[in-house]
């Protein structure tokens, strides 16, 4: 066991001041005092494992991150129940995330146990930051970049791990049903690429499509298969699910191009344990058009930490639009499964699969 040293702010933020900072955050622009910080070096290994006041980075402008992108990152919250308790949300399926990401991309690996000691050394001194209100929570960010002071392309000797903390409320203004732009020139991710990797560069190539979801009214982007932009991935920060009309529930298979979505396992597993039919297959973006079109299927969502289950009231493309049910409001089943996740994650439902880690 890892122990943390602790530095504590010596100007904290006031409990006034964190009520008015917490109030109505928007997503990611509100931090907490402190931050995790943990450093490793070939050889040494993992040393320095550290809770201090947030601040910026010295970092050389000859770090690798900033020449050649190996940065990989994580997302995941704490929760606090109706009893005050505060919980996190499967931590250790991020936590073999984020070494697979590192693997990818050719990083050190953290082991699990620093992942989640980080997350806790840091929960301990930022616990009051966990908003109490239902659709707030925590949002934590744990990250990593390579900062071996080097010019050449190689891997890096050194990394940085990092994690911030955000109080949030939800990801999308507003409460309605979310547009999404489908994106058909752009795509995200190749057969052999980084896809499944959660790493900056993913994201670095998706805002452009993102900008054009945007000025197409737009939430979100969607992206279609790389190799024929014929079949269904994911979106910018989402994997994305449909209803048909006999109830079941579909999205496309983790075939190593979409990231293998932490909410989208949970909904899955709890989908089936509900008595849903749940089913991984590909989905043809003209099929999904025409049966939302026929009313074949009924409802679409996003999942993802910060969208939790949103709904997805059209699809838009050049050659024109598509509406999910009324277009409007939210589907019964997106609800239900919406409710059943939310109870859980905020331990107001049994947990049958032992996912809620009290903190
Ligand atoms: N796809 C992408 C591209 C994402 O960025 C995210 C958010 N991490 C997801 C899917 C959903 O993953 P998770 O449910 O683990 O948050």
């Amino acid at each position: 066991m890892v122990e943390f040293t602790v530095e504590q702010t010596t100007t904290p933020t006031s409990a006034e001041q964190r009520a008015a900072l917490m109030a109505d955050p928007k997503f990611g622009r509100v931090f907490t005092d402190h931050m995790a910080v943990i450093r490793y070096k070939d050889g040494q290994g993992w040393y320095d494992a550290k809770i201090i006041p947030r601040q910026p980075l010295q970092i050389d402008p000859a770090s690798t991150v900033l020449h050649y992108g190996q940065e990989i990152f994580e997302g995941l919250k704490a929760y606090r129940g109706k009893d005050g308790a505060v919980s996190l949300f499967r931590p250790e399926a991020n936590a073999a995330r984020f070494v697979a990401s590192a693997r990818r991309l050719s990083m050190a690996e953290l082991p699990e146990e620093l992942f989640l000691g980080a997350i806790k050394a840091l929960l301990k001194v930022d616990r009051d930051w966990v908003p109490a209100e239902a659709e707030k929570s925590l949002y934590l960010r744990p990250f990593m970049i390579s900062n071996e002071v080097f010019l050449g392309v190689k891997r890096a000797n050194e990394y940085l791990f990092i994690v911030l903390a955000s109080p949030v409320g939800g990801y999308f203004s507003g409460n309605g049903s979310i547009p999404v732009w489908v994106s058909e020139h752009y795509t995200r991710a190749a057969i052999g690429g980084t896809g499944e990797a959660k790493c900056g560069g993913n994201y670095a190539s998706s805002l452009l499509p993102q900008q054009e979801a945007s000025d197409n009214g737009c939430s979100q982007v969607l992206f279609l298969d790389a190799k024929e932009r014929r079949f269904i991935d994911e979106m910018g920060g989402m994997n994305v699910m449909f209803v048909r009309k006999d109830g079941s529930v579909v999205t496309p298979p983790l075939g190593g191009t979409i990231l293998r979505g932490i909410t989208r396992d949970s909904i899955l597993k709890l989908g089936r344990h509900m008595g849903l039919t749940m089913v991984e297959e590909p989905l043809a973006i003209e099929d999904v058009f025409k049966a939302a079109a026929t009313g074949d299927i009924t409802e679409a969502f996003a999942c993802g930490t910060a969208a939790v289950i949103s709904p997805i009231g059209e699809f838009r493309r050049k050659a024109g639009s598509v509406a999910f049910g009324d277009g409007k409001t939210a589907g019964p089943v997106t609800m239900k499964l919406r409710n059943a996740l939310c109870g859980l994650q905020r331990g107001e439902e049994a947990d049958p699969f032992g996912w809620v880690h009290p903190v």
